[in-house]
């Protein structure tokens, strides 16, 4: 059994990644290894972010560990929010102050192309760093839809679909996310080991 540390607190997070990871990988949370500081997020894009939060975790605890980082980039705001997602509309990280600062900037603009993305940070134990990425493609549209998902799921629409993500069950928004396809990537490699 291998032990991987998962640079979260979310034990929800946790256990949805769990179930897709291969039998011999068992995953324990920041909390679970008592931990409970807040991470640094102190990089200006996913790829930093998520690297910074995984070094920080292998440094505290000398494991192997992975970490993730989400962004919903939007082309008209030049990739805005992007790393800021989570406190676009302040400190408070709150999701319907954040859709509506959205929905307001992007008011009047006809181009409402956006994209999430998810980059996740896995360092092994001898310290080496590797990196997977998902994308979903997809649209702004102006007013909330779906009472599933969480962040800005209410307004955004993929790419090839009619429902925004928080129409969907969590199994149809995972099949074609962006975490859904970084976690893919992540859980082939870590199969292949
Ligand atoms: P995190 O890196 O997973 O904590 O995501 C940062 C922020 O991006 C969240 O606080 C949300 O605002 C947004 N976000 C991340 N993933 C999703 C998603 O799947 N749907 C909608 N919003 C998301």
């Amino acid at each position: 059994m291998v032990k991987i540390c998962f640079a979260t607190h979310n034990r929800n997070k946790l256990s949805e990644i769990q179930k897709l990871a291969p039998a011999q990988i068992q995953l324990v949370s920041l909390s679970d290894l008592e931990l409970h500081e807040e991470i640094p997020e102190t990089g200006s894009t996913l790829e930093e972010n998520s690297a910074i939060k995984a070094q920080y975790v292998f440094d505290k605890l000398g494991m192997p560990c992975f970490a993730d980082d989400t962004g919903l980039e939007v082309e008209a705001l030049n990739g805005a929010p992007g790393v800021y997602s989570a406190r676009y509309a302040g400190e408070q990280k709150n999701d319907r102050d954040n859709i509506a600062l959205l929905l307001k900037n992007l008011d009047g603009n006809d181009n409402r192309k956006a994209a999430f993305k998810t980059v996740i940070t896995y360092i092994n134990s001898d310290g080496e760093k590797q990196q997977f990425t998902g994308e979903a493609k997809g649209v702004i549209i102006t007013e909330l839809k779906g009472n599933c998902g969480f962040g800005y799921d209410p307004i955004f629409v993929p790419e090839n679909q009619s429902l925004t993500f928080a129409e969907m069950s969590a199994q149809e928004k995972n099949a074609i996310s962006h975490r859904g396809r970084a976690f893919d990537k992540f859980i082939s490699y870590l199969s292949s080991l």
